[in-house]
């Protein structure tokens, strides 16, 4: 899967995704991630890519011909291995559909994602709605998504919350002792929380494994497993 991102900070993605999991991931080439600074769409001497809402207001809003010209730049790359690809574009606001595990697993079969991350205030509503110029109905963004029903102070913590999601349901990225099924919200678990788990030692401080996990009775744990998922 290749995944473009679009940003004002691309150092923010330093970490999350340049350790453990999501770092093999890229280092065997199941994930390619690739960074646009926005800031190089930017417009006149200073770059300039946001400006005051009209209407009054606090904040500044990313401009909608900063934006989209970023978009359509990265769209224009539509060859990959050979093979021709439209992107699926996503920007992250709290006005977006809630993320779901559902959801996760349906962008985790995509060839290709753009996310827009936005900042300050947000952006231009008219780069989320597209509309009809030209003779052609124009869209930019496939997608508005929210992580949560709380405001953040931009879209990279949301974007590497999505490809964290996204990255390991892809197939061989968890490695094989690790299974995506049987997870909490995975449909074999009827989107429900995964019962819990136990390691050694057998007792810690006083307190103990349930002994049905030590039992060796396959069966029986399986059962006691379905009924501590909730
Ligand atoms: N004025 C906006 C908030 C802007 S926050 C409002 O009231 O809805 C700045 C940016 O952070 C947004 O453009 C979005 O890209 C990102 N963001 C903030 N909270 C988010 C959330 N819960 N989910 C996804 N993106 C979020």
């Amino acid at each position: 899967m290749r995944i473009d991102i679009i940003t004002l900070f691309p150092a923010m993605f330093q970490g999350p995704l340049t350790e453990s999991i999501l770092k093999r991931a890229q280092d065997e080439e199941k994930l390619e991630i690739v960074f646009h600074d926005l800031r190089q769409f930017g417009l006149g001497k200073y770059h300039q890519v946001d400006d005051s809402p009209y209407g009054g207001g606090a904040g500044m809003l990313m401009r909608a011909d900063v934006i989209v010209p970023a978009l359509e730049k990265i769209a224009e790359r539509k060859m990959h291995k050979g093979k021709s690809k439209k992107p699926y574009t996503i920007y992250f606001s709290p006005r977006g559909k809630k993320l779901k595990q559902a959801k996760v697993e349906k962008l985790a079969k995509k060839e290709w994602l753009i996310l827009l991350c936005g900042h300050y205030e947000g952006i231009d509503q008219r780069v989320i709605d597209g509309g009809w110029f030209d003779g052609a109905h124009h869209k930019w963004i496939d997608e508005e998504i929210s992580i949560g029903d709380y405001v953040l102070t931009g879209g990279e913590l949301p974007a590497m919350v999505l490809i964290d999601a996204v990255a390991r349901q892809i197939p061989g990225v968890l490695g094989k002792e690790a299974s995506v099924h049987e997870e909490s919200f995975s449909a074999s678990l009827g989107r429900k929380k995964e019962y819990p788990h136990f390691t050694r030692p057998e007792e810690f401080r006083g307190l103990k494994v349930p002994d049905i996990l030590l039992s060796g009775h396959h069966g029986e744990i399986e059962k006691w497993r379905k009924e501590n998922v909730k």
